[in-house]
């Protein structure tokens, strides 16, 4: 698809490089707080899966900016803001950047001591898997993808923290909300406007973090699996008749965003200049390493490859 086409197909791929966003997904984040106001009172926030970065730039545009540009402003009291991914990511002001996979205990340790023994107020999550296609697969990777990031929450979240992260709707859906209600008072399911309705992302918004008394963290995963286990946990019996019966879990889900706004599945006219042509912008900041790198270099160097046979069939001088 040519960058003029998806410009018309896709709004919010079009709004994001006129806004100066690396990715469309920053409207994702800012719809989800247009609903929840996530940034109320946040000092310290953890962005995991970070990459190219455009959740980062919102952080830091929400929170570090405003905290910088105040006439009162002190160095030792801006907001921190830690982000992660496997892929590097081009400089962001105010945020600082951890390589790594989270699903790594050795990342959480390198999260927890930028933190110096404070608790982030915030936990975002946007991580994807390379996705298959095949939606059990994908929602179980993704699943995986959320523990490790409720692994880093039990570890680096205050009590009454939040945390908002990717989810795969699917089968599995309900045993995920019984799990993240083990922690949060409210855990809601949103789906924001700028995420396409043939998606099956969605997003968690848990508040109110609120580990169960006596929880350590060595025990999340015991925890997780009695969830889904036919004794349940306490009064919260996710194993059974979350479909039907009495115990039935409702599973608050909310669409955000302005009503009005885009809608992500729509195609829009493409603002023309005086002399009634369109000129399509690069994107912001592309990645600057990213996994497909290296296919596109090999497809590069076969195409040159070809094109050298090519010119070799028909130079007469060779
Ligand atoms: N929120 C980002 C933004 O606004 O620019 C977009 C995130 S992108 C949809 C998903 C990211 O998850 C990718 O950059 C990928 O590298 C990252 N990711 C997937 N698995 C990961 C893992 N195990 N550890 C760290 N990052 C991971």
């Amino acid at each position: 698809m040519g960058k003029a086409s998806r410009d018309k197909r896709d709004i919010y791929y079009r709004k994001a490089k006129e806004e100066g966003w690396r990715a469309r997904s920053a409207f994702k984040l800012l719809q989800i707080d247009e609903e929840f106001n996530i940034f109320e009172g946040v000092n310290r926030v953890v962005d995991l899966c970070a990459a190219p970065g455009s959740w980062s730039q919102v952080l830091s545009r929400k929170l570090y900016l405003p905290a910088k540009l105040a006439p009162d402003s002190k160095d030792g009291d801006l907001p921190l803001i830690v982000a992660i991914d496997l892929q590097p990511m081009a400089p962001i002001e105010g945020v600082i950047q951890v390589q790594g996979d989270i699903t790594n205990a050795r990342t959480a340790e390198v999260v927890i001591r930028h933190f110096d023994g404070c608790k982030a107020d915030l936990v975002v999550c946007d991580g994807a898997p390379d996705v298959t296609g095949l939606h059990d697969m994908d929602e179980f990777v993704q699943s995986q993808l959320i523990l490790a990031g409720l692994t880093i929450v039990t570890h680096i979240l205050k009590v009454g923290g939040k945390f908002i992260a990717k989810i795969f709707r699917g089968k599995d859906t309900s045993l995920l909300y019984c799990q993240l209600k083990l922690f949060f008072t409210e855990v809601t399911f949103a789906k924001p406007k700028s995420s396409r309705n043939s998606s099956i992302e969605a997003f968690a918004v848990c508040e109110n973090y609120s580990p169960p008394e006596g929880f350590n963290e060595k025990d999340l995963h015991r925890l997780l699996e009695k969830v889904g286990s036919p004794s349940g946990v306490d009064d919260l019996d996710c194993s059974s008749g979350w479909l039907e019966g009495p115990n039935k879990v409702y599973i608050p889900f909310l669409a955000c965003g302005d009503l009005n706004g885009y809608d992500s599945d729509q195609s829009y006219p493409l603002p023309k200049t005086a002399d009634g042509t369109y000129q399509s912008l690069e994107p912001v900041q592309p990645p600057i390493a990213p996994p497909y790198k290296r296919a596109l270099d090999m497809k590069k160097a076969l195409n040159q490859g070809i094109r050298g046979v090519e010119k070799l069939s028909i130079d007469p001088s060779s």
